[in-house]
């Protein structure tokens, strides 16, 4: 067993980040998990996917796994449904595609997300108008602590917006091995949600299908986000706050431009990006393109903060902080983070 002691981080998280970790391995399988966690039974550990939805902020004392698992299965399927099991492993993104190139429906407009299957439910990802929890049939884990099998169905994730009993109850308790897909043979187009019929026609786009819905989601995403490649950073910061209807329309009376979208239970929610861009530290009058050190806040989604080259992670955690606050003293609506700081 070949073991990487003072590893350094920095290619294994999309904001770049040189975290080192004190232990540091790759798994590929159940076993060779097991192995590991027997190994480092006395240290904590820490389950990375493609390290997309994380801000290390300081060296991890531990041992990081990094979830190699792969594997895309068809597990069995009906008259409507195909089920196919997948890897933890394996890239959300080119398991998309695998989809698409199958004609199982349901997932194209998750595409372009970053990041691993196994990570997929942990936030219940979502863009699109589409979330995770729509397709998603099951997902077996393994307990850290007991080394024992768990099989969670929809109702045991709790899923919410952003959101699953992974990021509350169960955080860093449980690596996921495996997760399964409940796909439509039969496609429920989704295009109502943000520019994509605008795309589709100017895709010239005649008869619709997944793979040109998948497209024009790839095309609007290239050209809105910024790739972590180019510019470090893992998407959106912060979740879109939710608000009663009351504090919704109090905030609209002071500001009519507010941009909020209302939500089938009488809640509303606000577009954190809008309240971020009326903000700003003191010597500025927006947060929108802010830049402190290697620090920022991207200059088109303020939603997204960046790190220019060598921002440490505690740079990055203090400018969210810094924003956090000043939103809450303008509209008295506290943001909540959506990436996970470790
Ligand atoms: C440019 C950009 C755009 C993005 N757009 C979106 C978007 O549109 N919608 C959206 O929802 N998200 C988006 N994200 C966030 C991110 O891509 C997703 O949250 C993704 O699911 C994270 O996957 P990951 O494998 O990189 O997870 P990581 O960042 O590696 O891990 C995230 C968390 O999950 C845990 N984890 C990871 N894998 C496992 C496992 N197998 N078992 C147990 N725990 C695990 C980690 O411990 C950590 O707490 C975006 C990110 C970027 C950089």
């Amino acid at each position: 067993m070949e073991i990487h002691e003072n590893f350094s981080l920095k290619h294994y998280n999309t904001f770049s980040i040189d975290a080192k970790a004190r232990f540091f391995n790759e798994f590929s399988s159940k076993e060779e998990l097991e192995e590991y966690l027997m190994f480092y039974a006395e240290y904590p550990i820490f389950i990375l996917g493609g390290g997309s939805n994380i801000l290390f902020t300081e060296d991890y004392s531990g041992a990081v796994l990094k979830n190699s698992i792969k594997g895309i299965e068809l597990q069995h399927e009906d008259s409507d449904y195909v089920y196919v099991k997948v890897g933890a492993g394996e890239n959300w993104h080119e398991f998309v595609l695998h989809c698409i190139n199958h004609n199982w429906a349901g997932v194209e407009n998750l595409s372009l997300i970053p990041g691993n299957v196994g990570a997929s439910p942990i936030q219940n990802i979502g863009a699109y108008g589409v979330e995770l929890d729509e397709v998603f049939w099951s997902l077996e884990a393994l307990h850290i602590g007991e080394r024992r099998i768990h099989t969670f169905t929809p109702v045991d994730c709790e899923f919410g917006y952003r959101d699953s009993v992974f990021k509350n109850r169960y955080k860093n308790d449980f690596a996921i091995l495996s997760v399964t897909f409940q796909l439509k043979k039969r496609p429920v187009f989704h295009t109502s949600y943000g520019a994509i019929t605008e795309e589709l026609e100017k895709m010239g786009v005649k008869e619709l299908s997944i793979k040109a819905i998948s497209q024009a989601v790839i095309n609007i995403r290239s050209s809105k986000l910024p790739d972590p490649k180019t510019i470090p950073n893992a998407g959106s910061f912060f979740k879109n706050p939710e608000v009663p209807a009351e504090k919704y329309e109090e905030l609209r009376s002071k500001f009519q431009d507010i941009v909020a979208y209302p939500l089938a239970k009488g809640t509303v929610k606000l577009a954190a990006g809008w309240l971020i861009e009326q903000c700003g530290p003191p010597e500025a009058v927006t947060w929108k393109g802010y830049r402190k050190g290697d620090a920022g806040c991207h200059a088109k989604q303020a939603l997204v903060l960046v790190n220019y080259g060598n921002a440490e992670g505690e740079e990055i955690y203090d400018l969210s902080e810094k924003i956090l606050l000043s939103v809450n003293e303008k509209f008295g609506v506290m943001l909540e983070r959506e990436v996970n700081i470790v």
